[in-house]
């Protein structure tokens, strides 16, 4: 069986029908839409955006989304060629003409020699043949079960409920240390897994206030608010009474503050070490529905967090996706059924940009198997490799929840300055290393 069939035909799907059409595999896609809707989706095109028309950052030297788009477009990237010609004037962002950019997609998809459309939805995992599953957040009810059933309902997820992740490096730890509660753990790695930031009773009462009055964002229509008291926005917690939290994810209790032992601290919040790298932190329990700015700024009234970076912000959403850590091998293949690859945000990985990315190497997978080539996983230093090593590896699997590609998934690079100060010349420095590493693993495919 030398052909692929692709599910999906979004942002990943269409990029990885024209990888693997452009490296000579004959490619069956398969999509839904138009005769099955979604409650997103306005039409029947391929690679439809479905809320914002950004691609974000296109800056390359500075920028870790920019430089996936520098990766992609070296890779002969059909989102990113499309993206770019039918750019809008935004500045530094890449912004798009949603409508014009799908349409040329389509064009490309429809007319491609070596790929086939069916249209019409799939309800069951295919027991045969090479297969990219690609159907993405809104993946469709019957064969969401499909897959909870091969992978086991606790592995495959309907909403996300995302914690704000910090850079280690931008935490105040003249504030904040390191503890786990009632010193639990026997290492010291496990020991150093959670951040600890105090709150005096005045500082508690006026972040109360703040998270109150915050601006929120509503879901969308159709998109139902059903999430389960285990993961409560936090905002929401702090309606049901002002000692909610206190009693929950900011209780005081098992710790001690190293900067101030003699003092007990009114309320703290705990972050938790997010990869094995020890550059991101989660803050626990802190998923929420505040709009991306009042996070900032409610978020950076925690004492330890006043000059925060965010790698990304909080949010509850409808959105299918799989445990990758546990369920994907570095090839993005179903380790329980290697014939079935996932590729896109049902992935794991969050974004446009993102989910085209892992649709651009799903395809490129899938064709070096068919066509019995070995092509190894692209090197941790690039941006494609960040990202894919984080999702089937680097990511604590207990806690997984998509994520953007950003500079937190990058190994240090030896020699720099930390901080805030020596940024510029760190992101410099990450963005040079990953072009050399994605040009070597690109003359390798
Ligand atoms: P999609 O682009 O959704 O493609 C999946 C395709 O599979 C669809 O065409 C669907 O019709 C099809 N399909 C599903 N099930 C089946 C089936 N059983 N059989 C056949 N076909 C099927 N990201 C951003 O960067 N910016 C944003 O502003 C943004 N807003 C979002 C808003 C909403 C409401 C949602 C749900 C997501 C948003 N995202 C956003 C996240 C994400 O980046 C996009 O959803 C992106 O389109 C994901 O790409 P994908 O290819 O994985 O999935």
């Amino acid at each position: 069986e030398n052909t692929l069939h692709i599910i999906g035909g979004g942002l990943a799907g269409s990029e990885a029908a024209f990888q693997a059409a452009e490296a000579g595999v004959q490619v069956v896609l398969h999509e839904m839409r138009p005769k099955v809707e979604t409650f997103a989706h306005q039409g029947g095109d391929f690679a439809e955006m479905v809320c914002s028309n950004s691609f974000r950052s296109d800056d390359h030297e500075q920028n870790a989304v920019g430089l996936l788009h520098w990766e992609m477009r070296e890779a002969n990237g059909l989102i990113m060629r499309m993206a770019t010609e039918h750019r809008l004037p935004a500045g530094g962002a890449l912004a798009v003409d949603r409508d014009a950019f799908s349409a040329s997609v389509s064009e490309v998809i429809r007319n491609h020699p070596n790929i086939r459309i069916e249209e019409g939805e799939i309800t069951e995992l295919p027991t045969e043949g090479n297969w990219i599953i690609a159907t993405g957040p809104l993946t469709s009810g019957a064969l969401g079960e499909s897959i909870a059933c091969e992978t086991g309902a606790d592995s495959l997820a309907f909403f996300d409920a995302i914690a704000p992740i910090v850079y280690f490096d931008s935490v105040n730890m003249d504030v904040a240390w390191m503890q786990s509660r009632y010193d639990k753990g026997e290492t010291e790695e496990e020991q150093k897994a959670y951040l600890n930031c105090p709150m005096t009773k005045d500082q508690y009462e006026a972040f109360i206030d703040a998270l109150l009055a915050a601006d929120k964002t509503e879901f969308h229509e159709g998109e139902t608010a059903k999430y389960f008291d285990g993961c409560l926005p936090i905002e929401v917690m702090a309606e049901r009474g002002r000692e909610t939290l206190r009693f929950g994810p900011m209780k005081p209790v098992g710790l001690t503050n190293e900067h101030d032992p003699e003092n007990k601290a009114y309320a703290v919040v705990q972050l938790r070490r997010d990869n094995t790298l020890g550059t991101l932190y989660n803050i626990v329990g802190f998923q929420t529905k505040m709009k991306y700015g009042a996070q900032q700024d409610v978020f950076r009234m925690i004492p330890g967090l006043e000059d925060a970076s965010f790698a990304r912000l909080g949010g509850i959403h409808r959105n299918t996706f799989l445990n990758s850590p546990t369920l994907l091998d570095d090839q993005m293949r179903l380790k329980s059924r290697p014939n079935l690859r996932f590729a896109g945000q049902i992935t794991g990985v969050e974004g446009y940009v993102e989910s085209a990315a892992m649709g651009l190497l799903a395809g490129r997978l899938a064709a070096a198997e068919i066509q019995g080539k070995t092509l190894e996983t692209p090197p941790l230093n690039s941006a494609m490799g960040a990202l894919i090593h984080h999702i089937t590896g680097g990511a604590d699997a207990k806690t997984f929840q998509p994520m953007n590609v950003n500079f937190g998934l990058f190994q240090p690079v030896d020699g720099l300055k930390g901080g805030r100060r020596g940024r510029k010349d760190r992101y410099k420095a990450y963005t040079d290393r990953a072009k050399a590493a994605w040009i070597d693993w690109l003359s390798q495919g």
